[in-house]
């Protein structure tokens, strides 16, 4: 079988999803696509998936008979209201993260799914597909270093552009850790707090750059990860797990390592884009094979709310200097 996608909003990781469904992995093509900027929906189709209808409305596209599923990679803002029309429609749909900006947002989303009986949501957090994180995981899992205690990771990118403001340390960049180190260590964060050393002379504007951010867990892991987004010298992802009988780390990035001139060395990759590059492929592929038989596998829309109540909390932090507890509502048994 082959599953008709339909995808919402044809920007930059919207065509790069169009390339992945329509050709590069099997069992999917996109047959229909839609753009608040018909020109550019329309563009996206001629170059990326030819003969694909371009609907005026992401709503007619939702609507359109052939298309089986639904791809939300248009902007966070307009996210909500497209889950919740694919819900309405009963068909199953992939939204990029944020699942929507606001905790409340995910939490009718979350609901309107219970309500409608049926797992259709998926949200983009695709670290959980990174093979180095798979393996970390299966090694916590395996009771090798015994029961997780601390992490200590980091996310630092080389530089941000000039857009790059506010608290989107938080809502940006450290969403994927939220996502993903709780599904590391199976568990659920209770409280978060900031801390913030001196500014970067890197950082542009008025920019806070770095910080750390600690997050403790129900079953009382205390989790350190720096977030510096104007490190300079690479992007670099680290993530050690300090168990009670040893750590696991986070594998590095496949590079050469280069003795010249005096120095041994490796190269560190500058561009995020390379760096999960292949857990875009497995993410899709493994939600085309979920979807054509009827399940949802991957992140849900409660890992959605959930991160995003995290994210609120963290954002809270950082501009109290408190440590804020992290209260989200009971888990309900149709995401058990
Ligand atoms: P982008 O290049 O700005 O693309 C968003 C596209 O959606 C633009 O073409 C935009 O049109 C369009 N759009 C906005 N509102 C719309 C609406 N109401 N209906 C239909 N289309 C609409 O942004 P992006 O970088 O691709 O990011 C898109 C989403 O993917 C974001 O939520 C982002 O956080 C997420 N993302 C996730 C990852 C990841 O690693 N998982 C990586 C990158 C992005 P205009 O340009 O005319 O506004």
């Amino acid at each position: 079988m082959t599953l008709k996608v339909g995808v919402i909003g044809t920007g930059a990781i919207g065509q790069e999803h169009i390339a992945r469904l329509h050709g590069k992995l099997a069992g999917s093509r996109v047959v229909a696509v839609n753009d608040i900027d018909e020109r550019a929906a329309r563009a996206a189709s001629v170059r990326l998936c030819p003969g694909a209808s371009v609907h005026k409305s992401a709503q007619a596209l939702i609507d359109d008979p052939s298309v089986d599923a639904v791809v939300v990679t248009s902007w966070g803002p307009s996210h909500e209201e497209f889950v919740l029309a694919s819900i309405a429609s009963g068909k199953p749909v992939f939204c990029e993260k944020p699942l929507a900006t606001t905790a409340e947002a995910c939490r009718r989303i979350v609901e309107a799914e219970m309500a409608r009986g049926r797992h259709l949501v998926q949200v983009g957090f695709m670290r959980r597909y990174d093979p180095g994180y798979r393996m970390l995981k299966e090694t916590i899992t395996s009771g090798a270093i015994g029961a997780p205690l601390m992490l200590h990771c980091a996310h630092r990118n080389p530089t941000v552009p000039a857009h790059y403001v506010g608290d989107m340390g938080i809502t940006d960049t450290f969403i994927h850790e939220i996502d993903v180190l709780r599904w590391l260590i199976d568990d659920d964060y209770v409280s978060a707090q900031v801390i913030k050393p001196r500014r970067t002379r890197h950082a542009p504007g008025t920019l806070e750059d770095p910080y750390l951010v600690l997050l403790q867990t129900r079953e009382g892991v205390v989790i350190d990860t720096e977030v510096f987004v104007n490190c300079q010298f690479g992007y670099d992802i680290q993530c050690q797990v300090v168990g009670e009988d040893g750590t696991a780390s986070l594998p590095e990035p496949a590079s050469v390592p280069l003795r010249r001139a005096s120095q041994a060395s490796r190269a560190i990759l500058m561009d995020w884009k390379l760096r999960f590059i292949d857990s875009y492929d497995v993410e899709l592929q493994e939600w085309i094979e979920a979807t054509a038989a009827g399940r949802v596998t991957g992140p849900t829309a409660w890992d959605g709310y959930f991160a995003a109540v995290t994210s609120d909390a963290c954002v809270e932090a950082k501009s109290t200097g408190r440590i804020v507890p992290i209260r989200a509502m009971d888990k309900p048994g149709f995401y058990m």
